[in-house]
């Protein structure tokens, strides 16, 4: 491709990508394809010689989208969402144009600063402790997800628990950690990844909003103790993936800091919520966290993958992964930040771009006005499910997620949820909750407005005969 074909083509890419997102809502939001069917419509091989790009482009139209689930779709209400941006989408081209990797500060000064830069800004929207920022000892990184900043975490909190240890021997001797059964499934396998495994995960009881109870958190790690174990880790959840249920972190900290123990406070979702004032509540007891994370990819329209995470002690997560091989040391090596020791992988893209250009040019008064446009929604969607006498909630509905189920029981609500996600009119997903099924439903869109909130309650009130 010469370089005027690129800027044709690119031309026509963004036209592209603009045109998709301008009709998204036209398309069911799941598609129908079943397995197979996507490359049983590609060739065997590459092609030998170049096709012409209107033909790639056409294989979008005709191959990718029927097979796609439409996550920006304005009537997608399944999972968490994972919102783009146009700012955000230019920020992710600029960062393909640039190709830096980012591994080391010399590597791309930019990349780097940029990065810090832009995480403490972070810190001062969200309104979290100081303590993350990076005028102090601690600071914050971008990594692909919250699975992987969850893993960080824990080979931190392994690293001084075990005084260096598990990094010279390898063993991890008789560590134990502390989540609850509605913690993500990404704590269990990064405790996997870890060499801790599985079944040193304790699961501590919760109480009848799904949230953790401190007084069983307490038990656990005295009987633990008592048995010979050394607990490490505590994984508290802000807005757990089924119910958006909040654990206690202010109890939760104060026992965590009792034992030693490093409190990560994982909220993917709920976290960025806190870019509206009137929300920094979901912050009380950070100050007592050793690290967190939230992730701009799912709530504030940055493109998947960006979760931010923030340390209160940096040197114990570079102490964790840092390895200073010769070719990798540089005149700057430990006078400026090299994000290599703050990740699994080496190499890193430039993802800070998209994070400042979406802050930059969508302005912070919009996105607290999208959170709380979500919020009102949510609770309007609740009133209607509650005046409704054959639905229920399954738990409390807290920010943007509401679970319901039919009083008739788990049968009626797992055919009332396939029916209406089959008419492609919305997507739902679900979730088990108390032993009752569910279905969710997250008003989490950048383009959902109330006109489809309401034409998802008809569709599963309608349907729920
Ligand atoms: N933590 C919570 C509470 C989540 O809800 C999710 C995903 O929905 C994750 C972690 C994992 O997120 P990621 O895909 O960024 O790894």
């Amino acid at each position: 491709m010469t370089p005027e074909e690129f800027r044709r083509h690119g031309h026509a890419v963004v036209d592209w990508v603009a045109d998709y997102l301008d009709h998204v809502e036209r398309y069911p939001v799941s598609s129908k394809v079943r397995p197979g069917d996507v490359r049983a419509q590609l060739p065997a091989r590459p092609p030998s010689s170049p096709e012409p790009f209107e033909i790639v482009l056409a294989d979008l139209d005709r191959i990718v989208v029927p097979a796609l689930t439409h996550w920006q779709s304005p009537n997608f209400f399944a999972y968490f969402p994972a919102n783009v941006s146009p700012p955000s989408i230019l920020g992710e081209l600029v960062s393909a144009g640039l190709g830096v990797n980012g591994m080391l500060w010399a590597t791309s000064p930019a990349c780097t600063e940029l990065e810090t830069h832009v995480l403490d800004w972070m810190v001062d929207l969200l309104g979290l402790p100081d303590r993350f920022s990076s005028a102090s000892s601690g600071g914050g990184v971008i990594q692909d997800s919250a699975s992987s900043a969850t893993l960080c975490a824990i080979l931190a909190a392994r690293e001084r628990a075990s005084g260096g240890t598990t990094n010279r021997t390898g063993t991890t001797g008789r560590l134990v950690a502390y989540a609850t059964a509605q913690a993500h499934s990404s704590v269990e396998k990064g405790l996997r990844i870890a060499g801790i495994g599985s079944d040193n995960l304790r699961l501590v009881d919760v109480d009848d909003s799904y949230a953790m109870d401190p007084a069983a958190l307490a038990r656990a790690l005295e009987c633990d103790v008592a048995d010979g174990r050394v607990p490490f880790l505590v994984v508290a959840t802000t807005g757990t993936t089924s119910s958006m249920a909040l654990d206690p972190i202010p109890a939760i900290g104060a026992i965590a800091r009792s034992h030693g123990l490093w409190l990560h406070v994982d909220a993917a979702m709920a976290g960025v919520a806190a870019i509206d004032p009137a929300l920094r509540w979901l912050n009380v007891g950070l100050e007592l966290a050793d690290s967190y994370c939230t992730n701009p990819h799912k709530w504030l329209g940055v493109n998947f993958d960006c979760d931010t995470f923030f340390v209160a002690d940096r040197e114990a997560l570079t102490g964790a992964l840092s390895i200073l091989p010769e070719y990798l040391r540089t005149a700057e090596t430990g006078q400026a930040i090299d994000y290599r020791d703050w990740q699994v992988p080496l190499g890193r893209r430039f993802r800070a771009l998209k994070l400042w250009f979406t802050l930059r040019c969508t302005g912070v008064a919009d996105l607290q006005a999208m959170i709380r446009r979500h919020l009102a929604l949510t609770e309007e969607l609740t009133a209607w499910a509650r005046e409704d006498g054959r639905f229920e909630l399954l738990a409390p509905a807290r920010l943007n997620l509401v679970v319901l189920a039919l009083r008739a029981g788990d049968d009626a609500t797992r055919e009332l949820l396939a029916r209406a996600n089959a008419t492609g009119r919305a997507l739902f997903t679900h979730t088990v909750l108390g032993g009752r099924y569910g279905i969710r439903i997250c008003i989490g869109g950048r383009t959902t407005e109330r006109r489809h909130v309401q034409a998802a309650w008809s569709l599963l009130s309608e349907l729920a005969g």
